[in-house]
């Protein structure tokens, strides 16, 4: 009797919840944890199925459970324990720790089973992986703000190394100018020295007629300098990003006519620049001012690089979709080997002997041509002649 009180006490007081079910499932008895996991008084649940303290689908599931172990004696819980979850009376569920008995007695079975609540360690577990999923999270933000500042840093550093690319080319560019116009401008300049002297002899005399003669001399000396100095300032404009073009419709032929009437004063000793337009219309949409410094290089070189009493073609063909513009020389041609360095800054053939020259006008042929959509196309060979064609897209 002192035992079975011992007994009695230690369920009455254990941390577990114990409860009895006979074989149809009803509740025999229950003991104080068990009553306030699941909130029930001891007369509410005693003689009720133990199914009301589980949710759907153990629910429905637990008498079939029942049965199956009488008539089998299969095991699917019993002495083998799971986690479940309990419903408790005011509906809520929580997750417990079921661990079920077996005990025969007075020729009855009798079923304990021990409800260990796991809710906290539960809570435990969500918090943990909750903890971790954030971390997680906030690691993945992390990385892409990392990767964010890794790429713009690897974009600022292309950046610096594209401008350093660029002002060591600018320097180059002015190198080479330094040493191209330490050449260039010897000529001009002892012209333009011997005029002056000149003149101040005929001044002496006086003789106007020459003076007129080496002002003259002096004016084109300066000129020829003037082109050098502003073709220089283009490239340095284009090096830097800053030349633009503006398009506007313009007339093509009054365009050329005016050109070549200017450019006609130029040429040598009948050297004549012949102009045919092929085409319905005229109209062209084009950055003027790029075209005409464009074309006038294109007709100087044909002049420079052509001897006296020749014709020099110039063309221009405007159809739905295209304007071409053609120079065609016959003079002394640029050489096969050299031609692939024709459009590169100072590039001058090693067959133009003392014809003047910078090298520049090409290469800012090229870039305007470009700059307005176009490209520049060659065909020469020495002394057969050049022809030269800016094909624009209209
Ligand atoms: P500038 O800067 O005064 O125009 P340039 O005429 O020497 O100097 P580009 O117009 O760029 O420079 O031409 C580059 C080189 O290409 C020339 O020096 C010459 O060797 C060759 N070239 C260009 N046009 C012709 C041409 N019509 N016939 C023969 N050679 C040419
Ligand atoms: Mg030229």
């Amino acid at each position: 009797m002192e035992e079975a009180k011992l007994l009695y006490a230690i369920i009455n007081s254990a941390i577990d919840g114990i409860i009895t079910i006979d074989e149809r499932g009803i509740i025999e008895s229950i003991n104080p944890a068990a009553l306030s996991l699941f909130g029930y008084q001891e007369k509410e649940i005693t003689g009720s199925n133990v199914s009301v303290l589980m949710p759907e689908p153990y629910k429905s599931a637990h008498n079939g459970y029942l049965h199956h172990h009488q008539t089998t004696g299969e095991r699917k819980i019993i002495g083998i324990g799971r986690e479940v979850l309990g419903l408790r009376k005011d509906g809520s569920t929580f997750p417990f720790r079921l661990a079920v008995g077996e005990v025969k007695y007075e020729n009855r079975r009798i079923y304990t089973g021990f409800v260990h609540d796991l809710s906290k360690e539960k809570a435990a577990e969500y918090n943990l992986k909750k903890y971790t999923e954030e971390l997680e999270q906030r690691i993945l933000e992390r990385t892409q703000v990392l990767q964010t500042l890794v790429n713009e840093l690897e974009k600022a550093k292309e950046d610096v190394s594209i401008s350093l690319e660029k002002e060591k080319e600018l320097n180059q560019l002015k190198t080479r100018f330094v040493s191209m116009a330490s050449h260039e401008f010897r000529t001009p300049l002892s012209s333009v020295q011997l005029s002056a002297s000149l003149i101040d002899k005929y001044a002496q005399k006086p003789d106007f007629e020459n003076i007129h003669k080496h002002t003259g001399k002096i004016k084109t000396s300066v000129g020829h300098l003037t082109g050098i100095l502003n073709d220089f300032l283009s490239l340095e404009k284009l090096e830097a990003g800053k030349t633009e073009a503006e398009f506007q419709q313009f007339d093509i032929v009054k365009f050329s006519e005016d050109l070549i009437e200017e450019m006609q004063l130029l040429a040598k000793q009948n050297q004549n620049i012949v102009y045919q337009h092929t085409g319905v219309s005229s109209k062209v949409n084009l950055d003027p001012a790029l075209l005409k410094n464009s074309v006038i290089n294109l007709v100087s070189n044909a002049i420079k690089y052509s001897g006296e009493n020749t014709f020099i073609e110039f063309n221009t063909e405007l159809t739905e979709t295209e304007l071409c513009i053609m120079v065609k020389d016959n003079g002394i041609g640029i050489p096969q080997e050299e031609q692939k360095y024709l459009f590169e800054p100072f590039f001058r053939a090693n067959n133009t002997g003392n014809i003047p020259g910078t090298g520049l006008g090409l290469n800012i042929v090229k870039r305007y041509a470009e700059l307005m959509g176009g490209e520049v196309i060659y065909k020469s060979a020495q002394n057969r002649g050049t022809t030269i064609t800016l094909m624009f897209k209209q």
